[in-house]
């Protein structure tokens, strides 16, 4: 059984025009101790998947069991009491997502001391010291103040407030994208440390094509809200089948002097979220779309190796 198991998950907004379908019928297991790459345009529904697996939004449908019971279903007070700790979240920016008024060490104790889950100052203090150890934050760091440090030291304090309560599954929102390129090495061999060290589970959501390869088992991308093609990390980027999927892969520069990638530079206006029509969401900006595409949504189906595409003509193109 996969630690985390999606079934059917809709988060829709009313707006003024009627319903936006940020997350639409999202379906995906997550084996423990590995890493899913979530990638699409911002605006695709990411990291709204991401908010509602963990409850900082209530899902409209569908079900998200971790180890097997349902997380999305059951009452609030439940889920805080037995399974906030166990999901964490890592944020994109680690300067806005820090009180500018708390000290590294305060700030790796408070999820510590709002969980409860050590009430005495010496064990909360210790802990603190071994998260920091963890994500490699100097000792002398503890009474220093966000605005003092580094961006790649921000986003260990981001890590090691994660990790305080333990938790088995992190759902890593843009985690690197603020970061200098030399910086954001660093930050994902630190995560993929701690992956193997402590078998964390994490959804890794980005926009950026080459660190999903560099970190992930298994990429599912999104477009306006729906998964359009899903596998092994290797197999995507070895066969890419979704006319999307090849028009991001092809935006990822090439280091070599010989090789020369065509960047797709896709045309056509985007497709409203709010109340969209049943069709392929990506048709208007599709350079292969064809009467049948403007019909009928094509549903994901597995073209072998658990490959997963919807498109009416995957395998054709
Ligand atoms: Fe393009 Fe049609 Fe496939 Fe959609 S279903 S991706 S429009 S070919």
């Amino acid at each position: 059984m996969a630690l985390i198991e999606v079934r059917n998950l809709k988060k829709y907004f009313p707006v003024g025009a009627g319903m936006l379908h940020a997350v639409d019928d999202v379906t995906m297991d997550i084996e423990k101790g590995t890493t899913i790459g979530i990638v699409g345009e911002s605006g695709c529904g990411k990291s709204t998947l991401g908010k509602t697996l963990m409850r900082l939004h209530d899902a409209t449908s569908g079900e998200v069991r971790f180890n097997g019971v349902d997380i999305a279903g059951m009452k609030m007070k439940e889920f805080k009491k037995d399974y906030r700790s166990k999901i964490q979240m890592i944020f994109q920016d680690p300067y806005a997502s820090l009180d500018p008024r708390m000290s590294v060490g305060q700030l790796i104790e408070e999820p510590i001391k709002v969980s409860k889950q050590l009430k005495d100052k010496h064990q909360i203090s210790k802990r603190v010291e071994e998260m920091m150890e963890l994500v490699g934050l100097a000792k002398r760091l503890k009474n220093t103040y966000p605005h003092e440090l580094d961006g790649g030291r921000r986003q260990r304090i981001g890590i090691a407030r994660a990790l305080s309560l333990n938790p088995e599954f992190i759902i890593c929102d843009e985690p690197v994208s603020a970061l200098d390129v030399s910086i954001q090495a660093q930050v994902l061999n630190l995560l993929q440390d701690l992956q193997k060290e402590k078998n964390l589970t994490y959804m890794f959501i980005t926009h950026d094509m080459s660190v999903v390869k560099h970190i992930s088992n298994e990429i599912a991308v999104m477009y306006l809200g729906q998964v359009v093609e899903k596998c092994d990390a290797k197999e995507l980027f070895k066969k890419t089948l979704h006319p999307y999927s090849q028009a991001l892969l092809s935006a990822i520069p090439v280091p070599s002097i010989h090789g020369k990638r065509e960047k797709i530079i896709l045309k056509g206006e985007l497709t409203s979220p709010i109340n969209p029509k049943p069709c392929c969401r990506f048709a208007p900006r599709c350079p292969y779309a064809k009467d049948q595409c403007f019909a009928a949504e094509p549903k994901l189906r597995d073209m072998g190796n658990n490959h997963q595409v919807a498109c009416h003509f995957a395998g054709e193109l």
